[in-house]
Order: structure tokens, then sequence, then C-alpha cells
């Protein structure tokens, strides 16, 4: 089975591993970044030319330090270094005011509250601030996307016709999704010839067995 994913991964940790939970594709002009964590600037200044691109688009899912860290700080580094306009794509309710207070001047950026062939869904993650993943179309594939949750339910409807599924899952549960309690549902999608991809681990080596055994 081809182990390509449509995704790539900046980081796959949890809030206090060592790099944040990120991921990004590029198109025929652009760049895609997936959350824009306190780890994730200095990852992302060495890792891409922002040059070649037309288009950099950041989607944020959520306003949580290991998701937004940084976001400010890469949309002054491409406005003054790069002269250019970071697109930020998001649901999240108070990013205007975030980018207000930490200093990123309005005209840097332009908020964007959807992409093309991407679907927004809400779901629940604290009680401390709205967090969304969403459903998206690439290349022909059909992606879903949790972001940071602690519940399956919003992406249930989904499922049947996702091809690769890439989802927060923990060992301890709480904010994000207990993996035990779903072994049996991931293991139906893997039957199915889903793919899946863990993200956001808080023990990385006990999720990983758990990978194999299903
Ligand atoms: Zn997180
Ligand atoms: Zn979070």
């Amino acid at each position: 089975m081809n182990n390509d994913t449509t995704l790539k991964f900046l980081g796959k940790d949890y809030g206090f591993g060592k790099q944040n939970n990120s991921a990004y594709y590029e198109t025929e002009k652009g760049l895609v970044l997936i959350d824009c964590g306190f780890t994730v600037f200095s990852q992302v200044k060495e890792k891409f030319d922002f040059n070649k691109y037309e288009t950099i688009h950041i989607i944020i899912t959520h306003l949580h330090n290991d998701h937004a860290g940084s976001l400010s700080q890469l949309i002054l580094y491409l406005w003054f270094n790069c002269n250019k306009k970071a697109i930020v794509v998001s649901k999240c309710e108070r990013i205007k005011e975030y980018l207000e207070i930490t200093g990123t001047p309005k005209e840097s950026y332009e908020l964007k509250q959807e992409l093309d062939n991407l679907t927004f869904i809400k779901t629940n993650h604290t009680p401390y601030l709205d967090a969304y993943g969403f459903n998206l179309n690439l290349a022909n594939r059909s992606i879903l996307y949790t972001g940071d949750t602690a519940v399956i339910e919003p992406f249930m409807p989904y499922l049947n016709e996702t091809e690769e599924l890439y989802i927060d899952v923990s060992r301890f549960g709480g904010a994000h999704i207990k993996i035990d309690d779903i072994v049996t549902l991931l293991r139906q999608l893997k039957n199915e010839g889903k793919k899946i991809i863990f993200m956001h681990m808080d023990d990385k080596e006990y999720i990983e067995k758990i990978a194999e055994s299903i």
C-alpha cells in the first residue's frame, strides 16, 4: 500500500511536545499551511523559500498557542521580509482581535472564512475557545482533518467519503480523543481502505502500538 499522504507534516506532537502539530500542502501557485503554533515559525523560515509562492494561505483551527502562537510572527516576516500578504483562513471568533493585540498591521494580512474545496467543521475541544476541523477535497482525494477535538461526532457525517483521516488522538483523553475509545471505529475505517494518520500525540509509543494493532 502506498504510504504517501496528501498532507505533509511539520510536527505531530501534542501541545507540550517539541514540534507543534502542523501540516501543509502545496498548490500550483501557492503554499497552504495548517496551523502556526509557537514552534512553527522557526521551522518554516528554514524550510520554505516563500518567494517562490504566489499565495500563502494559513489555516488556523483554533487559538491555542500550539496552533496560533507564531501566527503574527509569520505574517510580519512575510510582510516585511518577503513583501507578501498572508491570507489567514479561519472561523475562530476572536482571530481578528488576536491579530490586533499581537500588533499585526491590518494591511499585512487578509482574513477569510472560506477556502476553495474546504468546509470547516465546528467541534468541541475545550470550553475556553471555539475550535474547527475541516473536510478538504484535494487532487481528487477527500481529506478529513479533525484539528484538536475531544469528540469524533461532528466528523461522523464525513467519514464515509473520507479517504484520508487525520485525527487528534491522545492516550489520556480530556480535551482530545482518547484513542482507546475509538479503536473499533478505526479498525473498521482501516478495513474500508481509508488511510488513518494520527496527530497531536501525547504518548507516541503507546499510540503507535495501537496503530500497529488495527
Ligand atoms: Zn493542540
Ligand atoms: Zn488545542
